[in-house]
């Protein structure tokens, strides 16, 4: 990978850091040579930090690393763009990513979401059951939520014959809701089906 650390200043070149499953935008850092080099060396991503004059690797006070998946740089070799897993949130503020997440851009449509959606439930499965319906689920165990997907998808097909579309939708919703709480459960994310359906697309 040819990076053109000369263009700018002081041999550094901006690195957009995002999250590898669900596409966001985390934070922005700059990155010289050797922060190149060790981001690659020990699958943590690390920044030439301008404030502390030094290599920061992401993570290293607070615990909340970020794991390098991929390192791409742009068409004119001057910006890198790296998809990485954060290990907790990426803001020194707490928040998940340093665009402020109270006013997500969420258009019908963004797939994303269904990323979003499943690391709620990753955190609303550990809260108490009392505050939480999907921690309520989780302590009633695995058979009681693959039993309420089958309640659910029986619902879609009932309302599948009528033609109420809100109907529809809405058991389409508690569905889609429901099967991602059985994945989870199982230790699956949707990106382990997608990957299958993948799969049997390429062999065709
Ligand atoms: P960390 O690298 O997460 O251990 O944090 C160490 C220090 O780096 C923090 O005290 C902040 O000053 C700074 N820092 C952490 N995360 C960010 C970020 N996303 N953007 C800018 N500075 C950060
Ligand atoms: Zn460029
Ligand atoms: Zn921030
Ligand atoms: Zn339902």
């Amino acid at each position: 990978m040819k990076i053109d650390f000369d263009k700018y200043a002081d041999g550094l070149v901006p690195a957009v850091i995002q999250d590898a499953s669900s596409g966001k935008v985390l934070m922005l850092g700059f990155m010289n040579s050797e922060a190149v080099q060790q981001t690659k060396d020990t699958g943590k991503v690390t920044f030439f930090s301008r404030s502390k004059q030094r290599l920061w690797t992401k993570g290293e006070e607070s615990g909340n690393f970020l794991l390098l998946q991929q390192m791409e740089v742009d068409c004119d070799n001057d910006t890198l763009l790296i998809k990485a897993q954060p290990v907790g949130p990426v803001c020194h503020t707490g928040a998940d990513t340093c665009w402020n997440e109270s006013n997500p851009s969420l258009h019908p449509g963004d797939h994303s979401f269904l990323a979003q959606l499943e690391q709620i439930i990753q955190q609303r499965r550990q809260v108490s059951p009392e505050e939480s319906y999907v921690a309520r689920l989780f302590q009633k165990g695995l058979n009681k939520i693959a039993q309420k997907v089958g309640e659910e998808a029986v619902e879609v097909v009932i309302e599948a014959k009528d033609n109420n579309d809100d109907l529809f939708k809405n058991e389409s919703a508690d569905l889609l809701f429901h099967y991602l709480l059985l994945l989870n459960a199982k230790g699956f994310s949707l990106s382990d089906i997608i990957a299958v359906l993948q799969e049997r697309h390429e062999k065709k």
